[in-house]
């Protein structure tokens, strides 16, 4: 063999939260650790996210004074996932993430909080939870990461509220629903915060106090900064090297040179989903799709997918995403993911034929789902529309426009008439606008007037789960995730079928090494995150059940690989 570039015992290829906490978990164990990250940005999606972890029986649960056990979130995950993951995963996980979570909050900078209130997506099933398993990154200040901060991936800051200037927690996100005072409070706390935060002033506009993804990502980075662990930035993977059969390095590409690099130990594939590839969506994933509906990391392009395929490994749930419907913003990239929207009272979700076809309030990964079923000839739901009233414009934000007690129409920027939403002050002049079958909108928003005088909702069941009245507003009749479509203007914003990131990759074992199609290892080969087929197989199980399996699998692969 040629000699190699440069030798290590462990190679994570990118750096999300999936690839960092591996490199973590791989150098406190005595191994010499290099991540090598494609983009001139560490984080990925991960940095983009909120963040939130999802872990059964957490350390954090008994201080909230919530029980929980392993059986309990075993017995739940087992009835989600409804036979799309392997017990062995499903078991390896809710063993390994508790004691991740500890192992981390003692030895690095990743601390967490419960958010108590936050519950499991499916709280009714058996081993569900009305709380707790949820749990999101500690505040932290950007700036202790000193000239490392420039190379950390941001959201836009104009998708942010007040232009970047706020730190929202998610504990904070639903006290901010109910609008009024507190939410006013919370606002000028936070503008002074920002404000008078001088050393970051200096430095410019962007918010350096972050929270959710960007908090965690910050964290992660920061151990690995103690440690001296190096992320390599441009340094995409290109190939794998093996010797016999065993992975043992890989093709790396550096300021335009390529580089092998020897990994004695293993090498761990943690490069994200292929979200932001057409070619690979059109293949695998349900059509309509598009690269353009996502609000994953634009870096994230499946790269790992080939290079792998051509040393025996075999793929799984390719069709699969985290899925969360989206609005596109003219002039603004990424997209909004539709998390509240949808729930809340006095706005309802319509196809063509101007008909509701799912509970709307339902968890958004579900929401995808129905999205992709509702498409037919008939009912055309891609797009599909929310369709609100003026009460609702008044007192709730929708993407970028904030609530209309704040901001009124004429104070919007003038992009968003016509582009974003469409408006008018009667529904068949709103159905007309956006090409709607204007008798079926009027006949569904007469149900759903009377839905929500009674407070039941007998076609879809919306807001019957405690989930559908997490995110929604102050209860004001009988059911807060209902209320009418009443008062005019009409509003309509177009719905898409977006996610957070495809979930289908690399099928593993329950210590995250790659099989082949006839279910042998290859050695020295792991994966781990969105290019792994998703433990939570075809499920989404609460708000963190993305990054939660991403970091624990990461850390399962360093582990193994580090004996
Ligand atoms: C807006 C938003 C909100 C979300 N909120 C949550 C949440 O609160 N909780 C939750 O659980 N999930 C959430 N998600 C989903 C979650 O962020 C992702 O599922 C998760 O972060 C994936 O982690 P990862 O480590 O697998 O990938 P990523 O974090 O995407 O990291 C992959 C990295 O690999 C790099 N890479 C790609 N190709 C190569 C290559 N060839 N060589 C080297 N490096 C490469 C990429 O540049 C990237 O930096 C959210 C996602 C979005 C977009």
């Amino acid at each position: 063999m040629p000699s190699w570039d440069r030798s290590v015992d462990f190679l994570v290829v990118g750096s999300g939260a999936a690839g960092m906490t591996a490199a973590l978990r791989a150098h406190d164990l005595g191994g010499e650790t290099l991540v090598v990250e494609k983009s001139p940005l560490f984080g990925g999606s991960s940095a983009l996210s909120g963040g939130v972890a999802w872990v059964p029986n957490n350390p954090l649960m008994a201080g909230a004074g919530i029980s929980d056990s392993a059986e309990e979130g075993l017995r739940y995950l087992e009835s989600v996932t409804a036979g799309s993951s392997t017990t062995e995963k499903l078991r390896a996980y809710v063993e390994t993430a508790p004691r991740m979570m500890l192992t981390l909050a003692e030895c690095s900078h990743v601390h967490f909080e419960c958010v108590p209130g936050y519950p499991d997506y499916y709280p009714e099933e058996a081993g569900g939870k009305k709380g707790g398993r949820s749990c999101e990154p500690a505040v932290f200040d950007g700036l202790r990461l000193g000239d490392e901060l420039e190379r950390m991936r941001l959201i836009d800051k104009k998708n942010l509220i007040l232009g970047g200037r706020l730190t929202v927690k998610v504990a904070d996100s639903k006290a901010l629903m109910a609008g009024g005072w507190p939410v006013a409070r919370f606002m000028l706390r936070g503008l002074f915060s920002y404000y008078t935060n001088l050393r970051a002033r200096r430095k410019g506009l962007v918010n350096t106090n972050f929270s959710l993804g960007a908090a965690l990502a910050g964290r992660l980075r920061l151990s690995l900064m103690d440690r001296e662990v190096p992320v390599w930035l441009d340094t995409p993977l290109q190939d794998l090297i093996d010797d016999g059969g065993r992975i043992v390095g890989a093709l790396v590409e550096r300021e335009g040179r390529p580089l092998r690099i020897q990994a004695k130990k293993g090498v761990l594939l943690a490069a994200g989903g292929f979200e932001r590839n057409l070619e690979m969506r059109q293949r695998y994933q349900p059509a309509p799709t598009s690269d353009r509906w996502t609000a994953g990391c634009e870096a994230n392009t499946g790269d790992t997918v080939a290079p792998a395929l051509a040393k025996g490994a075999s793929l799984d749930l390719m069709d699969e995403a985290w899925w969360c419907p989206s609005m596109l913003i003219p002039s603004m990239n990424p997209v909004r993911v539709v998390i509240y929207e949808k729930n809340l009272p006095g706005g309802v979700i319509v196809d063509r034929r101007g008909r509701r076809f799912m509970n709307e309030a339902e968890p958004y990964n579900d929401v995808g789902k129905s999205m992709y079923r509702a498409n037919t000839s008939e009912g055309l739901a891609i797009p599909a529309f929310l369709v609100f009233d003026g009460t609702f414009r008044r007192k709730y934000s929708c993407g970028p426009m904030m609530p209309g007690a704040t901001t009124p129409d004429w104070a919007l920027p003038k992009v968003l008439e016509g582009n974003f939403f469409e408006k008018s002050e009667s529904l068949d002049g709103l159905a007309r606008k956006i090409g709607v079958d204007a008798d079926g909108l009027i006949e569904t928003v007469r149900c759903f007037n009377e839905f929500a005088r009674t407070g039941k909702d007998p076609d879809f069941g919306r807001g019957d789960s405690l989930q559908d009245r997490y995110y929604t507003a102050k209860a004001e009749g009988p059911n807060p995730s209902l209320g009418p479509i009443e008062k005019p203007p009409f509003y309509a914003v177009k719905v898409y079928p977006g996610d957070l990131g495809t979930k289908g990759g690399f099928r593993t074992d329950a210590r995250a090494r790659i099989l082949t199609d006839s279910d042998e290892v290859i050695p020295g080969l792991y994966a781990a995150g969105n290019c792994s087929a998703a433990v939570m197989g075809r499920t989404y199980p609460g708000a963190g059940g993305t990054i939660g399996p991403a970091m624990a699998f990461g850390y399962i692969a360093a582990e193994h690989a580090l004996g």
